[in-house]
């Protein structure tokens, strides 16, 4: 039996609507490898900071941008994420990397540093990849067989984002999350943005299963259509 071609996903969208949860499953049931870019990018800020680099001096982050050494493991039952050899899965998602994540990532030396690395995993991954962020679709992957943007009510990413962060005021999640949103959709350097031929899905009323069987049914049309 011949193997299926290889199929390049982009899902992107803001924080809250499922992305990673629906990247990792999609890849998971389709035999594809994952990427989660969003950790790559606390990665390279968990450093800034651990380093001691002022993440408010864009040029201080800029002249540094190409010191740590981030690997990203593509296995969608166990991706890992490691810095100069140490595994950050835990410390990257601290509120303070959080934080301080959207300045760091709208560094253009940071952005084009990481671009790089997401295009050389993509393109190294044999059965195809799903790759998951705010920029994939319009500029890491411009030519990806299928782009997902995933949108959802402020209400319903704050609900499902303090779900997954335990003790945490739905308020002040709520206005976190609009913050770091304005500042992902407002930089210079490809801002979180919806491809032109992307598939719009909005999951606020979908269940996560549901969201995953919509997405696997449009990649299974493009991989018949190749
Ligand atoms: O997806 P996650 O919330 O972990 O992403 C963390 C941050 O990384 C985002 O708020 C954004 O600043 C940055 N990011 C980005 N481009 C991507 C993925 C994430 O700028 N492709």
């Amino acid at each position: 039996m011949e193997s299926a071609p290889a199929v390049i996903v982009a899902i992107d969208g803001p924080s809250g609507t499922g992305k990673s949860s629906t990247s990792k499953a999609v890849a998971a049931q389709l035999g594809l490898s994952y990427l989660d870019t969003g950790a790559q990018y606390r990665a390279i800020t968990w450093w800034m900071v651990t380093n001691g680099i002022d993440v408010d001096d864009p040029s201080e982050i800029a002249a540094v941008a190409g010191k740590p050494d981030i690997v990203s493991g593509t296995d969608p039952a166990g991706p890992t994420i490691t810095v100069d050899g140490v595994d950050v899965a835990g410390p990257i998602r601290t509120q303070e990397v959080t934080a301080k994540v959207s300045a760091v990532s709208a560094v253009p030396e940071v952005r084009a540093r990481i671009t790089e690395l997401q295009r050389s995993i993509a393109a190294a991954a044999e059965k195809g990849i799903v790759v998951e962020g705010r920029d994939i679709g319009t500029t890491v992957l411009p030519d990806a067989d299928l782009k997902i943007f995933l949108t959802a009510s402020p209400e319903a990413r704050a609900a499902r984002r303090s779900g997954e962060l335990k003790n945490a005021d739905v308020h002040a999640t709520r206005e976190a999350l609009i913050k770091r949103d304005a500042a992902d959709s407002n930089r210079k350097t490809s801002p979180l943005a919806k491809a032109d031929d992307a598939v719009e899905v909005d999951t606020t009323d979908l269940t996560l299963p549901q969201v995953i069987e919509c997405v696997v049914t449009l990649v299974e049309e493009k991989r018949a259509a190749k």
